[in-house]
């Protein structure tokens, strides 16, 4: 959390306001939130540049300041506000851990309670990001070439979801999601699912992710969008986050167990693990 989606709405959100704003100054409140400068060498390397067109890669935000480039990751708590002018509440907000002010008085304001998001300013994105698998929502992720993705391996379906080396973007929610959509349970191998199941997979993946975006996200604990706007597809998650409720589509009792250290939810009815009961 945030994952794909939210990301994905995060950077529309600033692709709105962002785009040819000058940065004045920058303000690095808890230095470990920037990840390779001081803050003084971070302010002093922003400052005058003008921000280009907000790119994501996985679940990083890519905000090009030309000649560099800032790249975000969010993590857990991460939430940023683009304010069109100052903004009392987040300007002295104990968790507000970054603020970039504009020539025009507007502003990026980057808040985390728990200091795990990370700022890169770096001269190019590929030493962030370089490592990620492929973006879930390209186009040249077919079907086929998802399917040749999953045959390289040999791991518990769920795990390898989350790795973001194999596929960039998932996270436990949309994870857990796309598996109850396709019918597989969370610990089936990998190299077990039939060609069929892959093509269910594929195409839960795709559709998930894209109506979480229509739908402005997950609001579970903290995400906001950009404009600070809650999102809204955690009111039709089927699986997570909804242990011993009825499952939407056979009215089974959702079950939660920890699979790779994560909390996992799954239908015992619709996601049957063969050899095994749940
Ligand atoms: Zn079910």
């Amino acid at each position: 959390m945030p994952e794909l989606p939210e990301v994905e709405c995060v950077r529309r959100g600033l692709l709105r306001s962002l785009p040819g704003q000058e940065i004045a100054t920058a303000r690095v409140l808890w230095p470990g939130s920037v990840a390779t400068h001081t803050p003084e060498a971070f302010a002093e390397l922003v400052r005058g540049a003008r921000w280009g067109v907000p790119d994501r890669r996985g679940k990083y935000l890519i905000l090009p300041v030309p000649p560099r480039c800032l790249v975000v990751h969010l993590r857990m708590t991460g939430r940023r506000f683009a304010a069109p002018h100052r903004d009392d509440e987040w300007e002295y907000h104990p968790h507000t851990r970054l603020i970039l002010e504009h020539t025009d008085g507007s502003r990026l304001y980057l808040r985390d309670i728990r200091k795990f998001a990370r700022v890169y300013l770096v001269e190019d994105p590929l030493s962030v990001v370089g490592a990620l698998g492929p973006e879930p929502l390209a186009e040249d992720l077919t079907a086929e070439v998802f399917d040749a993705l999953l045959s390289r391996h040999r791991r518990q379906i769920k795990p390898l979801l989350l790795d973001q080396h194999v596929i960039a973007g998932l996270g436990n929610i949309y994870a857990d999601e796309s598996l109850w959509v396709a019918g597989i349970h969370p610990l089936r191998s990998s190299d077990s699912l039939s060609a069929l199941e892959r093509v269910r997979l594929y195409k839960a993946i795709r559709n998930v992710l894209s109506q979480a975006i229509v739908d402005g996200g997950s609001t579970i604990r903290d995400y906001h969008g950009a404009d600070d706007r809650r999102g809204s597809h955690q009111q039709v998650l089927a699986v997570y986050g909804r242990r011993g409720r009825p499952c939407p589509r056979c009215g089974s009792e959702i079950i939660r167990s920890v699979v790779a250290q994560r909390g996992t939810h799954w239908c015992p009815t619709c996601q049957p693990l063969p050899g095994l009961q749940p």
